[in-house]
C-alpha cells in the first residue's frame, strides 16, 4: 500500500510529535509513504504524482471533498473548495438575510486559520447563525462574531494505534480493551 500525501507530513492539524508518530505507525504496518508531492493525474492502471508514476489496480482517492454549489447559485466568489466565504456572523456579503453554515462556509478564525470542515463546527456555525436570526427577530442587530472551540483532534492509525490531541493533553499508541496492556503514551 502506498499513500501519497501532498503536504511535507501526515495528519499536519496535530502537534509535530503526534504527526512523526502517525508515519511511524503507519510505516510500521507496511504502508510506504510518500511526501510532498500532488497527484497530478489517475487513470485505470495507475496514478502519477510528482515526477514519479505507480502502476496500480486500486486507487482510493481521500484528498478532499468540493463543497455544494451555493456560491454559485448565490453569486459570490467562491474560495479553492468551492465554499462561500461568509461574513463573521455567518452572513453572505452584500446578501445580509441569507446565512450559510457548516461545509458549505469558510470563515477564519482569530489566528487567521480557516475554521475546520469537521462535524462540531458545523453544528456551532448554525448554532451560531439561528442566534443571529433570533438575535435581529428581538430588535438587536449587533451580532457578536462566530468563534469556533475546537475541542480537539483524533485520528486513528489502522485498527489498533490512534493519536489524540485535545490542546491541554496529547496521547499517542493504542489500548485494547478488556484483557490489558494500556501502553499509551502521555506527553
Ligand atoms: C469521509 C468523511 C469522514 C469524516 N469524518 C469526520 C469525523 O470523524 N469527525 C468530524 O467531526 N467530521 C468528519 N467529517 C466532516 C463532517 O462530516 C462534516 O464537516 C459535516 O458533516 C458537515 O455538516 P454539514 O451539515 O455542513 O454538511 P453534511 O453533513 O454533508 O450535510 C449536507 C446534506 O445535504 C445533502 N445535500 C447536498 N446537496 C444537496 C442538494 N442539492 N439538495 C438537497 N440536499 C443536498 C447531502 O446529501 C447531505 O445529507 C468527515 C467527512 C467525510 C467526507
Amino acid at each position: 500500500m502506498v499513500l501519497i500525501e501532498g503536504g511535507q507530513k501526515v495528519l499536519a492539524n496535530f502537534k509535530p510529535e503526534l504527526s512523526e508518530y502517525t508515519l511511524g505507525a503507519l510505516r510500521r504496518l507496511g504502508v510506504e509513504v510518500e511526501l510532498g508531492a500532488a497527484v497530478t493525474s489517475i487513470d485505470a492502471d495507475g496514478v502519477v504524482y510528482g515526477d514519479k508514476r505507480i502502476e496500480a489496480n486500486t486507487i482510493i482517492w481521500a484528498a478532499g471533498v468540493q463543497a455544494s454549489p451555493a456560491a454559485k447559485w448565490l453569486g459570490v466568489e467562491p474560495d479553492r473548495a468551492g465554499r462561500v466565504k461568509v461574513e463573521p456572523d455567518m452572513s453572505v456579503p452584500g446578501l445580509p438575510d441569507v446565512f450559510v453554515v457548516g461545509d458549505t462556509a469558510t470563515i477564519a478564525m482569530p489566528d487567521g486559520k480557516p475554521v475546520p470542515g469537521v462535524g462540531d463546527a458545523a453544528k456551532q456555525s448554525g448554532r451560531h447563525a439561528a442566534n443571529v436570526i433570533k438575535a435581529r427577530l428581538a430588535g438587536d442587530s449587533g451580532a457578536k462574531p462566530f468563534r469556533y472551540k475546537h475541542a480537539g483532534d483524533i485520528a486513528t492509525i489502522g485498527k489498533r494505534a490512534a493519536v489524540i490531541d485535545f490542546g491541554w493533553i496529547q496521547l499517542k499508541g493504542w489500548i485494547t480493551g478488556g484483557h490489558g496492556d494500556w501502553p499509551i503514551s502521555i506527553f
